[in-house]
């Protein structure tokens, strides 16, 4: 089940991105989050993307489930839940906490009574990723967290303390406090933002500290691309050498984050 397990999540942007996390996942055979952007979500034919991604995971024999990683739109999140994904990032965290819980209970009546989790995030994590972008961090305070679990059924959920989305611009100064707190007052899987950057010995650190379940990269395999693109480049002969390229590029990055777990 996807609550009881403990996950990477993966962002992905095409198809062949998808494929590369699955054969990276069936390799290791561990399931697998792979999650979209808003902006990738829509730009995706939704339907026929999940069915992809269902059939090809069942293929390779694991199992892969999607997320609408940060959505700020009730309607793209409510076409998500209906369009096969598996869970739904309410992003509330640019609001203020209570604006946030009513944004949340909205979202988790709506995918609840169809069979989807939800995910969200108290505080708000700096850093720039796709059509994200927040210059301050705003760190989640204990009270906000404690009210924010009384008051919403939510699945997963994500807490601003010190992480970032994008590439750390110094060592990030991390509040595992804060990680700590929240998993000690709920059985609710924790999700860390920003696991791209972070050094193989914090990640470690935090897949120790339990309750915490989901773990995001998206940054990390946007890298593995571009130097999939770069070395394809340099020894160009066919597209399909190519696309071979740029997948084992994406997948063995991939391979090297699940290893952790
Ligand atoms: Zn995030």
């Amino acid at each position: 089940m996807l609550n009881n397990g403990q996950y990477f999540a993966f962002n992905i942007w095409d198809f062949e991105s998808a494929r590369a996390v699955i054969d990276a996942a069936a390799s290791i055979q561990h399931d697998v989050i792979l999650q979209t952007s808003t902006g990738i979500y829509k730009a995706l034919p939704a339907g026929v993307f999940s069915n992809f991604v269902k059939s090809y995971a069942a293929n390779q024999g694991i199992h892969a489930w999607l997320n609408l990683d940060h959505c700020k739109e009730r309607e793209t999140i409510f076409h998500a839940v209906n369009s096969g994904w598996d869970m739904v990032m309410a992003d509330g965290s640019s609001l203020p906490i209570q604006q946030n819980i009513d944004f949340t209970n909205e979202v988790v009546s709506y995918a609840h009574s169809r069979g989807v989790l939800v995910e969200a995030e108290v505080g708000q994590v700096k850093g720039i990723e796709e059509d994200i972008i927040v210059r301050q961090d705003t760190i989640a305070s204990k009270e906000e967290i404690a009210e924010f679990l009384h008051r919403t059924d939510v699945d997963f959920i994500a807490v601003a303390f010190g992480n970032a989305h994008g590439e750390y611009q110094a060592e990030p100064k991390l509040h595992y406090d804060l990680v700590e707190y929240t998993t000690s007052i709920t059985d609710k899987p924790f999700v860390v933002h920003g696991g791209s950057g972070l050094s193989d010995e914090i990640l470690t650190k935090l897949i120790h500290i339990p309750g915490v379940r989901k773990l995001n990269i998206s940054t990390d395999l946007k890298m593995a691309y571009q130097r999939g693109i770069e070395k394809a480049s340099k020894s160009w002969s066919q597209p399909i050498s190519a696309s071979k390229i740029i997948h084992d590029e994406i997948m063995s990055e991939t391979v090297a984050k699940m290893k952790l777990l």
